[in-house]
């Protein structure tokens, strides 16, 4: 038995990976989202590291066989939760072979293919998205390190209205930064403010009612005050709950008027421009300073991967860049996206962006954002026709807000009815969706994402939901 890594073992690795992919993807349709036996699945893993390994094969049969029961099939039809694309076929293998090829797409010199694709893929999905070719950009982890990168960006040029390169010297000695926004305001923005150093207590929500819908004019008038001094905006192109958008035309008008940056996140509302059913809910975002979408989500590439575009890259290269007498040399022309977002070595996720992309261009995606459309319109009707289901907001796009409502409580009991429901939906894993608090009302808040998902798949949500809660309740 091989202890140390060999040549030999990847021929065994190999099939063996081919024929377990294959027989989960078979029965994806069909798998529970989750498994009762997660927690036992897991204790098999807590062990002392092996003074002798097992070899390769050994490992992976182990992986596999003692694993599986502890993940949740995220990439199936029936993951609801939070929002979770599915990965397409195209991606899926541009994926593995990424990782065959073991790229890391920080410069030409080490992944030409890696950095030319992604590239490539960034103008594209400009033209995806409808939004100015001459956006720059750079493949990020996902929607948090595109808001960080994003107000990263922003954070330089606030700095440069005060005459001040804020990565060489830091924030210390200038005023606090400025950040306005509405309630819609995703959590992972403070997070990323947090890591700027410009903090999160920075950020200022202004809503006018307890969805977090902006009040543009409480918004406007804290821009006044700030007497000409430079501010941060963020809009918000799909919120978490309902999949609502705050005005993002009017707020590009005051960031015209008050010479205020325009971030907007668009982790998954960004995909609004494809379908004419809702591209107007996403006007206005082609005049944003920065822009984050992700690429985990509905364009359903494999975890992790998001996009942050900037209009003007010398901002990225001003926070990011590095440099080291072995590294090239930062004036090549040739890409280095390691100069450019807050990663040096990277995977090559442009891979699985490109093969999607080429594999089913514009009329796919339109197609497949459509089709989740249509399901949360579905979804939509039968909450309206259950009698124990209650619809707690309008579904512009492809989150349905509702709660288990048997009559007869009051918002209390439903709250702690609805919460109890929450677990017990996760616990029984046959579908996946979690809760949320909405207008101050516990709700579900199940999004849809996935090319996989199909109309039984809702009807499966529906008709569970209302099985457990009739079980909670008697
Ligand atoms: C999901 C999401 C994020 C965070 O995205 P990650 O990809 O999980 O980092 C940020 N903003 C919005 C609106 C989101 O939906």
């Amino acid at each position: 038995m091989t202890t140390s890594p060999d040549r030999d073992e990847l021929a065994s690795v190999l099939r063996f990976t081919a024929r377990e992919a294959a027989a989960y993807l078979e029965a994806l349709d069909q798998r529970r989202v989750r498994l009762p036996d997660v927690e036992r699945a897991l204790t098999h893993f807590d062990t002392p590291l092996p003074e002798r390994g097992s070899g390769a094969l050994a490992a992976l049969e182990e992986l596999w066989g003692k694993g599986l029961d502890a993940t949740i099939a995220t990439s199936g039809p029936r993951c609801f939760h939070f929002v979770i694309g599915g990965t397409t076929p195209a991606a899926l293998g541009a994926d593995m072979l990424a990782a065959v090829l073991d790229q890391p797409a920080y410069a030409w010199v080490i992944s030409p293919l890696g950095v030319h694709l992604e590239r490539v893929v960034l103008r594209w999905l400009t033209e995806l998205f409808e939004l100015p070719a001459d956006l720059s950009g750079i493949i990020t982890t996902g929607a948090t390190m595109a808001n960080y990168v994003g107000l990263g960006a922003a954070r330089a040029w606030w700095g440069e209205q005060h005459g001040v390169d804020v990565a060489e010297q830091g924030l210390s000695g200038l005023p606090g930064v400025p950040v306005l926004t509405s309630g819609f305001v995703h959590a992972s923005t403070k997070k990323a403010l947090a890591m700027l150093g410009i903090g999160r207590s920075a950020l200022v929500q202004h809503a006018r009612d307890a969805a977090g819908r902006i009040d543009l004019a409480a918004l406007e008038r804290n821009l006044l005050a700030l007497d000409g001094a430079p501010a941060i905006l963020i809009a918000n192109a799909g919120e978490v709950n309902a999949g609502e958008f705050d005005p993002i035309e009017a707020l590009a008008d005051l960031a015209d008027r008050y010479s205020a940056w325009l971030h907007v996140d668009g982790a998954f509302g960004l995909f609004a421009r494809l379908s004419p059913r809702t591209a107007a809910l996403a006007a206005g975002i082609d005049r944003a300073d920065s822009i984050t979408v992700d690429g985990h989500k509905w364009l359903n590439v494999p975890f992790d991967c998001g996009f942050a575009f900037v209009r003007d890259v010398k901002l990225l290269a001003k926070t990011f860049a590095y440099a080291a007498a072995y590294l090239p040399d930062p004036a090549d022309p040739r890409p280095q996206f390691g100069n450019l977002g807050p990663e040096s070595s990277r995977r090559s996720r442009a891979f699985a962006v490109w093969a999607s992309l080429r594999a089913y261009g514009r009329e796919g995606y339109r197609t497949l954002v459509e089709h989740d459309l249509d399901l949360a319109a579905a979804l939509a009707r039968q909450v309206d026709a259950a009698p124990d289901l209650e619809r707690l907001a309008e579904v512009p796009l492809n989150i349905v807000c509702f709660r288990y409502n048997p009559g007869g409580l009051d918002d209390a009991a439903l709250d702690r009815l609805n919460a109890r429901l929450g677990d017990a939906l996760l616990e029984d894993g046959r579908v996946y969706a979690g809760t949320t608090r909405y207008m101050g009302k516990v709700a579900f808040r199940p999004a849809f994402v996935s090319w996989r998902t199909r109309a039984e798949d809702i009807d499966l949500l529906v008709s569970i939901v209302r099985e457990l809660g009739a079980q909670l309740r008697g």
